[in-house]
C-alpha cells in the first residue's frame, strides 16, 4: 500500500475545525453558516465546525515557526482526518 504524505499545500493552515461528536440540528447548521468565513460540514465520517481563518504564522504559503509549531501542527495529517485530499 503507498504511504501518504503531506503535500505542504497550507490548506490545514488557512481554516480551524472542531469536530463534534453527532450532527447539530438543522437550526444549528443554519445559524452557523448565516455566519461569514464559518460552515458546518461533514468531512469523511466527521460533522465539523470550520472558520476560514489564515494562522498568523502562514507565510508565503509556509509556516515561518515550523520548528516551534504546535503539537497539533505536527500531528495533523488531513488524510487520516478522513477529510478531502487537497
Ligand atoms: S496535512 Fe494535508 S492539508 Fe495540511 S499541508 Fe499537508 S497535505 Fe495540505
Ligand atoms: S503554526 Fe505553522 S503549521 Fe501550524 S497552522 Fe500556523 S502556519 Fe500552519
Amino acid at each position: 500500500m503507498k504511504k501518504e504524505k503531506c503535500k505542504k499545500c497550507g490548506k490545514c493552515c488557512r481554516y480551524m475545525a472542531f469536530w463534534l461528536s453527532k450532527k447539530p440540528s438543522k437550526d444549528i447548521i443554519r445559524w452557523v453558516n448565516l455566519h461569514k468565513g464559518a460552515k458546518v460540514i461533514k468531512e469523511g465520517k466527521y460533522w465539523t465546525y470550520r472558520f476560514y481563518l489564515k494562522c498568523s504564522k502562514l507565510k508565503n504559503n509556509r509556516c515561518s515557526i515550523y520548528k516551534q509549531r504546535p503539537d497539533l501542527c505536527k500531528e495533523y495529517k488531513c488524510w487520516e482526518a478522513g477529510f478531502p485530499k487537497p
